[in-house]
């Protein structure tokens, strides 16, 4: 049997000072009087007395009480079991117009009081708690949403560079030269072909030997993204449009200036597209700073060199040339290399994303 729960003398009678629907910084409070206490039916407004049958309540928050996994009822209730634990999670902060005062009762506990005012209570504290994670989502948005326009406008002419460099080339290797390079350096990873004999048994019982060729690793790029197609490409159609929707939602965030004031369907269109945007971004950049990589990390000599091994799949010659690089090969369609120029900004810095919900 659990011990009585003994309430404080000044919670037994009704605290009618509540005119108004409890604001952010009262349910705060409560919470925090919840989670210091563990005890609901102590925070100084707490009304622990029974509402009337005909009560209209207002829930304006849910809270847990917290205690240990094993224990499955902690907290007394004004509506129902006012000495003895009564409920742990979900309880609800139940304000009471009519009498101007708040409880803090169990989740359902109401529902046996006036089931039809208990659901309508439920289905507004629903569409509350949505309309609060939207509007958090957007105040954790908001501020940064110029810092990710200028960033967009820094990765385009780099990403978009990238994009031509990478499309040229592979376009250089299905065309003119006529090597199947996405497929055969899957991964970045470049094999040789190396002839080795093995045993076999021979149908008479003995064992002779025959060639087979095995695909030996001879290096690996870095920066594969560049050529297997693994990465993503148009980095400018996909960040336009994506520039252009936040700059849509500052304006009308500053035309609003308070984002409460947002229509619902804004509230929720906001609060999806502002960090799917971020995310695009932050996507576009991993990218761009991948293939970037095949630029700087020697993986065009890598390549060079595999190209003029006697035992790769295709021979080829790749080399720089000026701003950019030249390729040739045994069986390309023209008498000439093939030229490709490097844009002068697809190597420079790419800029940082700052990491939102820290600090
Ligand atoms: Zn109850």
């Amino acid at each position: 049997m659990a011990d009585y729960i003994y309430v404080p003398q000044a919670n037994l009678r009704n605290i009618a000072i509540f005119d108004e629907e409890p604001g952010a910084a009262l349910l705060q409070e409560i919470r925090q009087h919840i989670k210091q206490t563990h005890c609901p039916h102590t925070w100084r407004g707490h009304s622990h007395t029974k509402p009337p049958a005909g009560a209209f309540p207002v829930y304006c928050d849910e809270f847990d009480v917290p205690a240990p996994d094993t224990v499955p009822r902690v907290a007394p209730c004004p509506c129902c079991n006012p000495n003895y634990p009564q409920y742990k999670n979900k309880g609800k902060v139940a304000w009471f117009p009519d009498e101007r005062v708040i409880r803090l009762i169990g989740p359902q506990c109401f529902a046996a009081i006036n089931e039809g005012a208990h659901q309508t209570a439920l289905i507004d504290l629903r569409k509350k708690q949505k309309a609060r994670s939207e509007l958090a989502v957007i105040r954790l948005h908001s501020p940064r949403i110029e810092g990710l326009v200028a960033i967009i406008d820094e990765v385009v002419p780099i990403a978009s560079a990238l994009d031509t460099f990478m499309q040229e080339l592979n376009g250089a290797f299905d065309n003119e030269l006529a090597i199947p390079l996405w497929r055969i350096a899957k991964g970045g990873t470049l094999t040789i072909n190396e002839t080795r004999e093995v045993p076999y048994r021979k149908p008479d019982g003995s064992v002779g030997t025959k060639r087979q060729i095995f695909a030996v690793h001879f290096a690996d790029i870095i920066g594969q993204t560049m050529i297997d197609r693994s990465g993503l490409i148009a980095a400018e159609k996909k960040l336009k449009p994506l520039r252009s929707g936040l700059i849509a939602i500052n304006d009308r965030l500053i035309e609003v200036g308070n984002p409460e004031q947002l229509d619902e369907t804004e509230r929720k269109d906001f609060s999806e597209k502002m960090p799917r945007a971020q995310a695009q971004v932050r996507e576009v950049l991993d990218d761009a700073r991948s293939r970037q990589q095949f630029l700087t990390s020697g993986a065009i000599d890598t390549l060079a060199r595999w190209g003029q091994h006697p035992n790769a799949p295709y021979r080829f010659a790749i080399k720089r040339k000026g701003s950019g690089i030249a390729l040739t090969s045994a069986n390309q369609r023209s008498s000439s290399p093939v030229n490709i120029d490097i844009a002068s900004h697809a190597t420079k810095k790419l800029p940082d994303l700052p990491v939102i919900g820290e600090g």
